[in-house]
């Protein structure tokens, strides 16, 4: 094969490997974040929570007064009966019994609802707790890969371009600018040719051109895809009896 063909296989395992950490190095702050903000998510579902049952508790408090003193005004109702003199006076006073009696069934009433608001709302808050916890741990997660991406990928990153480097300088330039413009506009510049597809664009390669690939005459030429513009190239060890997958070869290279 030739030379500079195999420097760009080379080269392009480097450029997707790139691609690849520059990529996870962007998404793990993404991923921080995200559990950032789903944790500060669970976090106002448990205070909201937690002021619904406040706010219930108050609104209970302010009833259970108001049904004491209609109860007290009840007794001195009754009391003032028994020192009534005329009937006009004791209809009045029943009237008042009868009036403050009915605030108090209604009062205890929405007692009871605010009762059940709450019982329901104390289920919420644990499920939000409990949302909560996951979230929390989620993040703690979530820093601990971020961490060690940042490192782990900025290392590799730098190995990656050292190689890079190495392999274009030592790359014709011309086939090298080629390389580079196709693979700028369709994410590879070399394909393999595999059962004479080209495997990028898996359009077929016409059959006489297929055969020069192949042939050890032109094992120093460079060929193209005649529709994708990819350098194609063609491994011999397609003739092996042995079974290989497509890419297993450019794998070996690095
Ligand atoms: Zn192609």
């Amino acid at each position: 094969m030739n030379a500079d063909l195999e420097r760009l296989i080379a080269l392009q395992l480097r450029d997707l490997e790139g691609k690849r950490l520059r990529e996870e190095l962007a998404d793990a702050p993404r991923r921080v974040t995200a559990a950032e903000l789903a944790l500060r998510k669970a976090e106002a579902s448990v205070t909201e929570a937690e002021a619904s049952l406040k706010k219930e508790e108050v609104l209970r408090r302010s009833q259970e007064n108001d049904v004491r003193d209609r109860r007290g005004k009840i007794v001195r109702l009754q009391k003032q009966m028994e020192t009534a003199t005329s009937a006009a006076q004791i209809t009045a006073l029943e009237n008042e019994i009868r009036f403050a009696e009915a605030a108090i069934t209604t009062l205890e009433d929405e007692e009871l609802a605010s009762m059940e608001r709450t019982e329901t709302t104390e289920a919420a808050l644990l499920t939000a707790q409990a949302a909560r916890s996951a979230a929390s741990a989620t993040l703690t997660t979530r820093r601990e890969r971020a961490a060690e991406v940042l490192e782990d990928d900025t290392a590799a990153f730098e190995v990656v371009e050292a190689a890079r480097a190495e392999i274009r300088a030592a790359t014709d330039e011309a086939l090298l600018s080629q390389y580079d413009r196709v693979a700028k506009s369709k994410g590879t510049g070399v394909s393999e040719g595999v059962d004479q597809k080209c495997s990028a664009c898996q359009m077929l390669v016409r059959p006489q051109r297929w055969n020069d690939m192949k042939d050890r005459a032109n094992a120093n030429a460079v060929y193209t895809c005649e529709s994708c513009g990819r350098y194609l190239y063609w491994d011999p060890r397609h003739d092996a009896p042995v079974r290989w997958k497509p890419g297993d070869m450019g794998a070996q290279r690095t």
